[in-house]
């Protein structure tokens, strides 16, 4: 997949589908953050005609569906409007930073092992279902899979436009709107997708990064993993140099002494770290 004038091709020059959706702004952005989200919708070719119906008052720059078929309806360097009230990192209003991608995909389902259905009705086989428990075995919640043509589908344009418009960071709806947007939800790998931008990020190694929050260092890759107790949390603004990555979790030699503990070797979270 490739980008000529904010459009997509494939790599042999042919055109990806384009819809022009008016529901977008005048004037250009400098696309910082690719969001991704579900449509909640019935299929691809609906929610394109949803998104480029002017009563939406919504829009995405691409939709892919699970057959793998991509549309985009807004240019890469424009406007489109898929974020609505949203915040991340300082930022608010990320329609200005971002190319919202959207995945068919019908969300949170209703019922049960046997009758999943989607919210409309529509029922949902078993080996097509997610599930999250709530950890405690009283309930879980069923999710749609996404098909496997569709995440690949997803990785390529996503890494495309990684390079292309030097993206820093994948997010989701539910990470910029939380409590708000629940899309794209558990079934989707937001971790294989983060590791995109790692992959293409060679300097990270020698950057200094810092913490943006009190932050506990732990002995591995996730909260299953015991704290260093004596230096936990990282005060705000400790200096970090990332030595390996593990999905969303990031290897760090800490540059400050903290506690009067020097050369700090841990496992924090990198979603509460920022380039300094
Ligand atoms: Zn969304």
């Amino acid at each position: 997949m490739k980008i000529k004038a904010h459009r997509l091709y494939r790599d042999d020059g042919s055109k990806i589908s384009y819809v022009r959706s008016p529901n977008q702004s005048s004037g250009t952005i400098k696309p910082r953050f690719l969001v991704m989200h579900y449509t909640a919708g019935a299929s691809a070719s609906s929610s394109v005609s949803w998104l480029t119906n002017r009563d939406a008052k919504a829009s995405a720059h691409l939709v892919i569906g699970r057959d793998g078929s991509i549309t985009q309806l807004v240019d890469f360097n424009r406007k489109a409007w898929h974020a609505g009230r949203s915040a991340w990192r300082g930022i608010q209003g990320l329609n200005s930073h971002s190319i919202g991608i959207e995945l068919d995909n019908p969300g949170i389902l209703k019922g049960a092992h046997g009758s999943w259905r989607t919210s409309w009705g529509r029922p949902v086989p078993d080996t097509e279902v997610f599930i999250l428990s709530d950890g405690f075995g009283n309930s879980s919640v069923g999710w749609h899979t996404y098909t496997e043509i569709q995440l690949e589908v997803a990785r390529e344009v996503s890494l495309a436009l990684v390079r292309h418009y030097d993206i820093e960071e994948v997010v989701g709806h539910e990470d910029i709107a939380p409590g708000r947007k629940k899309d794209p939800g558990p079934a989707f790998p937001m971790t294989a997708f983060q590791s995109l931008i790692i992959g293409r990020d060679s300097d990270e190694a020698e950057e200094v990064f810092e913490t943006t929050t009190d932050l506990n260092i732990r002995k591995g890759p996730g909260t299953e993993f015991e704290k260093f107790d004596e230096v936990s949390p990282l005060p705000k603004g400790t200096r970090l140099s990332i030595l390996e990555s593990q999905g969303l979790w990031r290897k760090v030699d800490v540059l400050d002494i903290v506690n009067n503990e020097m050369d700090i070797v841990g496992w924090v979270h990198g979603r509460y770290i920022d380039r300094k």
